[in-house]
């Protein structure tokens, strides 16, 4: 009797039937269940606050302004002013950012202020220069004008001892800004989360080294370690395991202790060698999915030592689309940020496609001309696509015929980073 293939069938690249494939809400719901901060706070000065996360609400210190203000150069007098011609005599003297008035103003009379000077007593309106004239002893101008008009309230920005930056928050240029106008010298942030990264497969080779046939350079551990530091990780070059059980499971008790989390690629469908899933299947992995999503669908997620694991697949596509969409909300809520959703963008398709239900799909994509169009091929070694893409688009888990002009949620690559 001889050996024959099995037939094909028409649909070989659906889902095999009786197999549960967790829908990614659920795997996300998951992640965000189980996890938590784990990082220590530590004081820092605002120089090396910068991309953290904020361990503490910021508390101002100061008002902002702390004293009410002129928000333009001109002249300042008791408001307001009715409609018509007025003529105020000057004070002798003037106020400055930094110099202010120490005397009164009288009633009726008006003083020369420059742009954040300090309003002195009396003064509670501002007339622009540009709209005076001043013969050096009076200012003659148009009213009417508002009493208040040009002027800042004391703390009309921050009050002092508000809540100006919030708990989990990370560290804009701006919020230095805004630190330091309130008073504040240092911030309590968190220590960045440290994440390793392992490539696993006989066939990886280092970029530079030569090559046999039958090997190929390392992409994904450059990409990861990359990635993780454009989100405000501190990133750690576990370098690379061979397909072997033994060697891999002494590379992760080494690094457990050096990391918060891990991140593997290569090795964890359930295949002869893949090791990845099988030493967290050992070690009591908290899960291991199959999740209903392309591309990327194996995703072994596992405790080695207290550290998260997660096992992505080898295929460098699948490899970002997984860290972008479950690593990176958990290691952010890991990191003391909260769990935090990418901000995606409803855009018109530049391209059609059919989809079959029950994964959703990730496309590289980028923005032309107001519209989202995808790479020429799925294909999930394609690493020229993740490098001619500017984000993803997302079709949704069910059915869905896209013709040009629909609309789909498309999320730049930027709104993953933290
Ligand atoms: P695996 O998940 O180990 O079955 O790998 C799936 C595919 O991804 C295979 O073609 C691997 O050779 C490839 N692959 C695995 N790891 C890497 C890597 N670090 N860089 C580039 N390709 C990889
Ligand atoms: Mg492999």
């Amino acid at each position: 009797m001889s050996l024959k293939p099995p037939p094909l069938s028409n649909d070989c690249f659906a889902l095999p039937a009786g197999v549960d494939w967790t829908p990614v809400d659920q795997a996300l719901a998951l992640l965000r269940d189980r996890l938590g901060v784990v990082t220590q706070s530590e004081i820092r000065p605002l120089s090396q606050s910068l991309g953290r996360v904020l361990a503490a609400d910021a508390l101002a210190r100061r008002s902002n302004p702390p004293l009410p203000n002129t928000a333009v150069d001109g002249y300042g007098f008791a408001g307001p002013v009715g409609e018509g011609e007025v003529v105020l005599p000057l004070v002798e003297g003037r106020s400055a950012a930094g110099v202010p008035y120490e005397g009164r103003v009288p009633a009726g009379h008006a003083i020369r202020i420059l742009t954040g000077a300090a309003l002195p007593d009396g003064v509670d309106t501002v007339i622009l220069e540009e709209d005076v004239n001043c013969d050096g002893a009076q200012i003659a101008f148009n009213g009417p004008l508002k009493q208040g008009a040009n002027t800042r309230k004391a703390g009309e920005d921050a009050l002092a001892g508000s809540a100006i930056l919030a708990a989990g928050r990370v560290v804009t240029p701006a919020d230095l800004a805004l630190a330091s106008a309130t008073g504040l010298a240092e911030l309590a942030v968190r220590a960045p989360l440290r994440v390793g990264v392992l490539s696993t497969g006989d066939e990886l080779v280092e970029p530079g080294e030569p090559a046999a046939p039958g090997q190929i350079y390392d992409a994904n551990r450059v990409m990861l370690l990359g990635l993780l530091g454009q989100m405000g990780f501190a990133p750690v070059d576990l370098g690379k395991a061979p397909d072997d059980r033994a060697g891999l499971r002494a590379t992760l008790d080494e690094a457990a202790p050096k990391v918060d989390a891990i991140l593997t690629s290569g090795g964890a469908s359930a295949g002869d060698e893949d090791h990845v899933s099988a030493l967290l299947k050992e070690a009591g992995a908290l899960q291991e999915w199959r999740i209903a999503l392309k591309p990327g669908r194996p995703l072994a997620l596992g405790m080695w030592q207290g550290r998260p694991v997660f096992g992505l697949p080898g295929n460098p596509v699948a490899a970002l689309v997984c860290t972008l969409i479950f690593a990176r909300p958990a290691l952010g809520l890991m990191a003391g940020a909260g769990w935090q959703e990418p901000q995606g963008f409803d855009v018109p398709a530049g391209f059609a496609k059919r989809k079959k239900p029950g994964r959703r799909e990730y496309l590289r994509a980028r923005m032309r001309d107001g519209r989202a169009e995808v790479f020429k091929s799925e294909g999930s070694g394609r690493v020229s696509g993740l490098s001619w893409a500017e984000g993803l688009v997302e079709l949704g888990d069910g059915a869905m015929e896209i013709n040009p002009g629909d609309p789909v949620r498309f999320y730049p690559y930027s709104s993953f980073l933290m």
